[in-house]
């Protein structure tokens, strides 16, 4: 008997310390810490799973901080967390969305695919990615490549649906709305368009690649959650107002428990109003480069005059710079950096957050917050 106890001890430290697996019915959002872009892995709650952006930024940059280490490819990272975390009976996934084309957000989608089955990918641009203008650099023409040679099926995303990602299972309390994409927004009761038509606008005001980005709003019971990209909070100096696409996006998304931040929260993003529109308990901002957050990003999103109840700040990055500039309000973050993971209990009514280690594979638990009500 002696001889055993330790090692049941051992395993019960063990079992705290790691996330537990997902189960049928819960909804698990990773937002997947690689330190050279976005990447975010879903578990829906009947088991469909989805990818939102596979980044790979500055390939011998040397701003960038590889987790777990540069020994492989960002995208290679992200096949293999997707891997150990897909669920019971899942072969790959059933949908990836890339919210833009930047190499920080789709730039590992090849490795991604090289690793793992993906049915339907959806994008802004598909079949002739011609908007604004033709899309055709290198990186492009490579993601092309890809689609057609890996990906079962492309579309494009249609703004205002609510059926272009749906469960295997039908669950009337659950969906995924389309938001935005390509400055098409959805009111709540159809959409509008953003941005002037191309031929009346100056040429240097044509949109930019960010402000592009598609947008969705998940919904299980009474939890929400928004995530779009790059979306802009302010415009570039001296650019037209219509190119701060978060004053319209904010009332169109509406009250939400958690939200990505958007652009890694550069300077300029998540404007007072957008906050505001949203409301947010839960913040997750996608960092990776030093820049990441902006110092007046983070003094916005943990001011208490733009939404007074507390708010839980996480970023799945936090470089030696940015720590520097930003001084003393690090501390309002919510945990360290990590993989962020929003665990939302079966039927939507609560959630928690774990944040787990991204220095290695062990997926080690090392920062936990909640339960929260959702809705509230
Ligand atoms: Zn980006």
């Amino acid at each position: 008997m002696m001889r055993v106890f330790p090692i049941l001890i051992a395993t019960l430290a063990w079992a705290q310390s790691t996330l537990p697996p997902w189960t049928p019915g819960t909804l698990d959002i990773h937002q997947i810490s690689t330190g050279r872009g976005n990447a975010a892995f879903f578990i829906l709650p009947d088991g469909t799973t989805m990818l939102v952006d596979a980044g790979a930024a500055g390939d011998g940059i040397p701003q960038t901080d590889p987790h777990p280490d540069a020994s492989r490819r960002p995208g290679e990272w992200i096949a293999r967390y997707i891997s150990r975390h897909l669920p019971p009976g899942a072969a790959g996934l059933d949908y990836v969305l890339i919210t833009h084309f930047h190499v920080d957000h789709m730039g590992g989608i090849a490795d991604v695919g090289a690793a793992l089955p993906i049915r339907t990918l959806i994008d802004r641009g598909w079949p002739d990615y011609s908007y604004p203008a033709p899309l055709k650099d290198n990186a492009m023409a490579k993601y092309r490549r890809f689609l057609a040679e890996k990906v079962e099926k492309a579309e494009r995303f249609a703004v205002g649906s609510d059926a272009q990602i749906r469960l295997k299972r039908e669950d009337p309390l659950f969906r995924i709305r389309n938001i935005i994409a390509n400055g098409e927004l959805w009111t709540g009761n159809g959409t509008r368009r953003l941005f002037p038509p191309l031929d009346s606008i100056p040429a240097a005001d044509v949109p930019n690649e960010n402000m592009c980005s598609l947008g969705i709003r998940l919904e299980y019971g009474a939890f929400r959650y928004f995530t779009g990209g790059d979306l802009p909070g302010t415009p570039d100096p001296g650019f037209p107002a219509w190119h701060a696409v978060e004053a319209a996006l904010g009332p169109a998304v509406g009250r939400v428990d958690v939200h990505v931040v958007n652009q890694h929260g550069s300077m300029g993003e998540e404007s007072d109003a957008f906050l505001a529109a949203l409301g947010s308990t839960v913040l997750i901002i996608p960092s990776w480069a030093p820049s990441h957050p902006a110092p007046d990003v983070l003094k916005r999103i943990v001011n208490s005059r733009l939404e007074p109840s507390k708010r839980y700040v996480f970023a799945t990055d936090l470089r030696d710079a940015a720590r520097i500039v930003i001084g003393a309000r690090v501390n309002s973050l919510a945990g360290p950096p990590g993989h962020i993971v929003v665990r939302v209990a079966p039927g939507g009514a609560s959630y928690s957050v774990f944040v787990l280690d991204h220095r290695d594979e062990r997926d080690t638990v090392i920062a936990t917050q909640g339960p929260f009500r959702a809705g509230s």
